[in-house]
């Protein structure tokens, strides 16, 4: 048995996506998984992150969201309409979302329930996502409709690929907080075609169902395929332009946090000098200085002699 969430985004109880909602509780139930949906319109889910989902601010002069969805969650003080969601996708082993495209994307609605739910910190965090994000091990699903025609997607077609289109939710959200996410199922030209097409979509649509724990998963990254500053790595370790990259990063970042350093760096190899202005006046201090005067004086006698 299987604890399965469905996340429901349509405003019209009667519209072919419930009846695809409907369909997937029913299956799932007679298939004896435990199933709770959550219908978004129906709850009328406040989809607007805002200040006033956090009561106790760990910072009250400025806002940084995804600090203080970390600070509520820890301190038990998250939004009362955003716990019990959060708490369901925690307890679910497979999400199903199902909703109607609207602008190449999900509905507003879903966006919103994005933002809110999937917090930072049990989802992710740092250096916590795709393969290590918090939802590892769990499945998601998409469900979604459209008034498309499958030739109008596809990588030469006039609107190209469409889970390419919808990245931003199957590789940017579910993949990214750690879902293995199943292939999408999209039901295209739905309010253009005949009743009969319909009926036999939301057929074929069951059928899917019943072999949804052999559905083949979408490939993303593994984290252990890139260094700790992300940068990829080759099969046989990180390819030296990575590494001198990395490296230089790690430097401006230092410089970032007030280190002050002077970097000087050879592009062609990629190779790093760096000294911080206190090297520097140790360098000066320590009888550098002398040496440099000496130096320069001598070079000008030799230009004099010769
Ligand atoms: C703001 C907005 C943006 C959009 N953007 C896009 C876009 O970017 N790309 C795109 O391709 N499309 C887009 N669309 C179109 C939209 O995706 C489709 O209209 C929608 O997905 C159709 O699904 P539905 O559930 O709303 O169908 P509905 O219109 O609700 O249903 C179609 C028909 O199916 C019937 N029906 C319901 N249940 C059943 C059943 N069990 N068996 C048989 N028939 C049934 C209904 O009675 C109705 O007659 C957009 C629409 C909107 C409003």
């Amino acid at each position: 048995m299987t604890r399965v969430l469905i996340v429901h985004a349509h405003p019209e109880p009667q519209s072919f996506t419930t009846s695809l909602q409907n369909a997937a509780a029913e299956e799932l139930r007679k298939q004896s998984h435990e199933v709770v949906v959550t219908d978004l319109y129906a709850l009328g889910f406040n989809p607007v992150a805002s200040s006033e989902d956090f009561s106790d601010r760990r910072n009250p002069d400025y806002l940084t969201y995804a600090l203080e969805q970390r600070h509520a969650y820890g301190n038990g003080t998250l939004a009362p309409d955003v716990k019990p969601h959060v708490d369901l996708v925690l307890w679910a082993e497979l999400v199903i979302f199902t909703f109607p495209i609207f602008w190449f994307s999900t509905p507003a609605i879903l966006k919103g329930w994005i933002d809110r739910v999937l917090l930072s910190g049990p989802f992710y965090g740092g250096l916590r996502f795709y393969d290590k994000g918090g939802m590892r091990g769990k499945k998601a699903w998409v469900v979604a409709t459209l008034g498309g025609q499958p030739h109008m997607f596809g990588a030469e077609s006039v609107h190209g690929d469409l889970s390419g289109l919808l990245s931003h939710f199957l590789r940017g959200t579910l993949g990214y907080v750690g879902f293995d996410v199943l292939k999408p199922f999209f039901a295209y030209h739905v309010p253009y075609i005949t009743q009969d097409q319909r009926v036999e979509l939301l057929e074929s649509f069951r059928q899917e169902l019943r072999s949804l724990n052999t559905r083949p998963t979408m490939d993303f990254p593994s984290l252990s395929d890139f260094s700790e500053k992300l940068y990829p790595l080759t099969r046989e370790g990180a390819s030296s332009a990575h590494i001198a990259q990395e490296r230089t990063e790690t430097l401006k970042e230092q410089n970032r946090n007030g280190d002050e350093r002077l970097v000087l760096l050879d592009g062609m190899v990629g190779a790093t000098i760096a000294l911080s202005h206190n090297e520097m006046k140790d360098f000066y201090r320590g009888g550098g200085l002398v040496a440099s005067i000496g130096l320069v004086f001598s070079l000008f006698v030799l230009w004099l002699y010769l």
